[in-house]
Formats: C-alpha cells, sequence, structure tokens
C-alpha cells in the first residue's frame, strides 16, 4: 500500500485524504519537509492558489516542493493544485510562484467567479466507465500544453466543450475539477496507479 501525502497547508484536505483512501492508498497530511521526505506520491488540494503559496513560502515549503516534484516525486493536483503543478499561469497575483513539473499554462478563475461554480461532463482518456459529472469551483482552464505533457480530458458538452481540464506529464497529473467532491474515485484510482508504477 503506497502512503500518499496530502499537501495540507491550505484546502480540501479531509476530502482528498478519504478519496485516496477509497482508492486504496494510506493518506497522511503534509506541512514539513520531512514529512514530504517519508511519501510516495503527493496530492495537492483545491482551494487557493496564492493562499497555498504564500502558506507553501511561509512553512519553507516551496522549495522542497520543487526539488521533489522535478526529481520525480509522483503528484497530483485539482484545481488550485492544478495551478500550483503548472509551469506557467496567466492571471496570477503579483508575484504567484507556482511548485511547477508541468509543462503547461494554466489560466486562473479562466471559468469565472465563485458564482459561475457548475458541472460538466468531462471525458478523460484511458479512465473507462463514462465521462466524470465534473464539479468546477472558480476553476482554472489549460491555456496550452507544451511538448512534454499531455491534454488527458476535456469538457465534451456545452459552451465550454473542447476546453482542456486534464493533464499528465509523466508521474504528474492534474484537473481543474475536483474529483475528491463527488465521490468518483477514478482519477484518484488512477494516481494511486501511477504511484504503483503501474499507469
Ligand atoms: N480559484 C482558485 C485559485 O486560484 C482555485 C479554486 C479551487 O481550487 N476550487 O487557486
Amino acid at each position: 500500500t503506497p502512503t500518499i501525502g496530502v499537501l495540507a497547508l491550505q484546502g480540501d484536505v479531509r476530502e482528498h485524504a478519504r478519496a485516496l483512501e477509497r482508492a486504496g492508498a494510506r493518506a497522511v497530511g503534509v506541512r514539513r519537509p520531512e514529512e514530504l521526505d517519508a511519501v510516495d506520491g503527493l496530492v495537492i488540494p483545491g482551494g487557493e492558489s496564492t493562499t497555498m503559496w504564500k502558506l507553501a513560502v511561509a512553512f519553507e515549503m516551496l522549495e522542497p516542493l520543487r526539488k521533489r516534484v522535478a526529481a520525480g516525486l509522483p503528484a497530483y493536483g485539482s484545481c488550485a493544485g492544478m495551478i500550483m503543478l503548472a509551469d506557467r499561469i496567466e492571471d496570477g497575483v503579483q508575484g504567484q510562484e507556482t511548485v511547477g513539473g508541468i509543462d503547461m499554462t494554466v489560466r486562473r478563475n479562466a471559468f469565472g467567479r465563485q458564482v459561475d461554480s457548475f458541472e460538466a461532463p468531462v471525458t478523460v482518456d484511458g479512465v473507462d466507465g463514462g465521462p466524470f459529472e465534473a464539479v468546477f469551483i472558480r476553476a482554472p482552464w489549460v491555456e496550452s500544453v507544451g511538448a512534454s505533457a499531455r491534454a488527458l480530458g476535456h469538457v465534451s458538452q456545452g459552451d465550454r466543450a473542447g476546453r482542456i481540464v486534464a493533464v499528465r506529464q509523466g508521474g504528474l497529473l492534474a484537473t481543474s475539477f475536483h474529483p475528491e467532491i463527488t465521490g468518483d474515485a477514478r482519477i484518484h484510482r488512477l494516481f494511486v496507479d501511477m504511484v504503483k508504477g503501474n499507469a
């Protein structure tokens, strides 16, 4: 059973921990570099990327996160976590930094403000069982992916059809939506398989 950390500076940590346990992993909160050293994979939760970034700096976690992700630690980010894993962001606050790792440009709050939270069907390549009823909350979208990354999931219907909302690059996975709050464990199962080296 792999031990997967959930970055516990801010955001929906508990929901990810539950989803990871349902997907067959042991979930632990990660706030300090020593805790980061002890995990086989890391989830960066949904929340608010500007707050998460400031706390990562305050807790002296930004550099350790960058180092471990660059050294190959598997990581999955949802929503704010997607922003944290992006090499480039648009519409960040002044000076906003990320952990990076995925060769993509992500636009913050692209789908609209808090009131514009919505659900839409999303298809994810290589994930069976039909489209996700994906929940988006002030979500980013992926403007573009570089040569090293692969667009994995798209909105499949409605006026946002075609938008890239899931990306993978090697051991790194990111979604604009929040599978941790809908009880659909397929994304977490995919990530657990990635951590085990099976996917
Ligand atoms: N808008 C948030 C941000 O910029 C992300 C929202 C979310 O994680 N639900 O970080």
